[in-house]
């Protein structure tokens, strides 16, 4: 353990576009904050290939450059970037005490938690690999499907998720074969009826992903197997969809915060960015499984570094603070 405690007005946990907006909202508003980029610096954006769908970039942008850009600005108002992996918190006092790579101690007087979530993939090598190469494996719809328009594609995953992202690439591609493990859904009965009755949408039942093929460049098709007769077969596809669920990035702070029973972080006060800790607040795809775009992440970035500074401004003057007395 170190000796020397630093002391921070505003500290920024993770480097998606909520906590660097958040950074150059706080440090406009001279609260000087310090971010910590975690071990994915730049966030979920930075395995994705292209963005197009982020208002102010009429030609599209990669998003590891993006998140390059989102940094810069950041730190065009002295936001303190830094490496480094937040291991432990004490959200029980006043000051709120956090802990960097189990060695370096802050207390802060607010906190901003923009870790994020992860998108969670089967973990086959040729997934991987073709996840890596941006040539075709995706675990986004939203993000990506524009790019396979009229072309034929493969999902994975039976639950809410996977039933709206096979039905907004049906609208876009000309055939969506979905691969279910079970011989029924996950999903709601809503949701599953959708994708059923969608002409372009074929749902293949207790069929798991062998492997996904390729050129070595980008993807050309999906060998899968039947669970329960060991067949295998080859779907011709240009993308590879994985949308079999996300992990919220909060198990650091499970022991002070409310989470809901997947781990997402829950507003105390819905439509701010308020947790039930005074002075903690969360931005970005921690506390949102429906939205999850960069767009909603960053717009969460902004409203947490609000009600951030409110926060300070209200326990300055002097008032007794809690989630209601300061908007
Ligand atoms: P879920 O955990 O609900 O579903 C994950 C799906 O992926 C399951 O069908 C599971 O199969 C499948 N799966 C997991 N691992 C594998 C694997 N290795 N191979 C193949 N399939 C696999 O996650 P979602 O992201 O769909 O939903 C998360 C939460 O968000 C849910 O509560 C959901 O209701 C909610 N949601 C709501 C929406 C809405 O209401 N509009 C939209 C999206 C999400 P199995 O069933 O066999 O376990």
């Amino acid at each position: 353990m170190s000796d020397t405690i630093e002391k921070v007005k505003c500290l920024i946990i993770g480097s998606g576009p909520a906590g660097y907006t958040a950074a150059i909202y706080a440090a406009r508003a001279n609260m000087n904050p310090v971010l910590y980029q975690g071990s994915q610096p730049g966030g979920q954006l930075t395995t994705t290939n292209e963005v197009e769908n982020f208002p102010g970039y009429p030609e599209g942008i990669t998003g590891p450059e993006m998140m390059i850009q989102l940094q810069k600005q950041a730190e065009r108002f002295n936001t303190d970037v830094r490496d480094g992996w937040i291991t432990k918190v004490d959200f029980s006092g006043d000051v709120h005490k956090v802990w960097v790579n189990d060695t370096k101690e802050i207390h802060c007087d607010t906190v901003i938690i923009s870790t994020g979530a992860s998108a969670k993939y089967l973990g086959l090598e040729s997934e991987q690999k073709y996840l890596k190469l941006g040539g075709g494996v995706s675990a986004c719809a939203v993000c990506d499907g524009f790019f396979y328009r009229n072309q034929e594609v493969v999902i994975v995953g039976a639950g809410d998720s996977a039933c709206e992202e096979a039905h907004y690439l049906s609208k876009l591609c000309k055939k969506v074969t979905m691969l279910v493990r079970r011989d029924e859904f996950r999903a709601s009965k809503i949701m599953a009826a959708r994708v059923q009755n969608t002409e372009n949408i074929e749902i293949l039942y207790n069929t798991e992903t062998d492997e996904v093929l390729g050129d070595g460049q980008v993807v050309t098709g999906v060998r899968v197997f039947n669970n329960q007769t060991n067949e295998k077969h080859e779907i011709p596809a240009t993308g590879f969809f994985v949308a079999i669920g996300h992990k919220p990035n909060t198990d650091v702070f499970k022991d002070y915060l409310d989470l809901d029973a997947t781990g997402y972080i829950i507003n105390a006060v819905p439509g701010t960015s308020k947790t039930n800790v005074e002075g903690v607040f969360v931005s970005g795809d921690a506390a949102d499984h429906v939205y999850r775009q960069a767009i909603t992440a960053a717009g969460t970035g902004c409203m947490a570094a609000l009600d951030a500074e409110r926060y300070l401004a209200a326990k300055d003057a002097g008032f007794e603070v809690s989630t209601s007395t300061y908007n």
